[in-house]
C-alpha cells in the first residue's frame, strides 16, 4: 500500500496514489507551492527596487 508523502497515512483512492498524497495534504502542498512562488516573486521585486535605487 502506498503512503502519503506528507503524513504517511495510507492512501485510499487511486487519485491520491497518483498524487503521492491525500486530498487534504495535496491542498496544503499546493498552497505551499503557491506561497513559495509568491515569496520568490516578492524577492525578485525587492531586488529590482534595490537595483533601481542603487
Ligand atoms: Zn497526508
Amino acid at each position: 500500500m502506498k503512503l502519503c508523502e506528507r503524513c504517511s497515512r495510507p492512501l485510499k483512492s487511486q487519485k491520491s496514489m497518483e498524487n503521492g498524497m491525500g486530498p487534504v495534504c495535496k491542498k496544503k502542498h499546493e498552497k505551499e507551492l503557491a506561497d513559495a512562488e509568491f515569496e520568490r516573486n516578492q524577492m525578485n521585486l525587492d531586488e529590482v527596487i534595490e537595483e533601481a535605487t542603487a
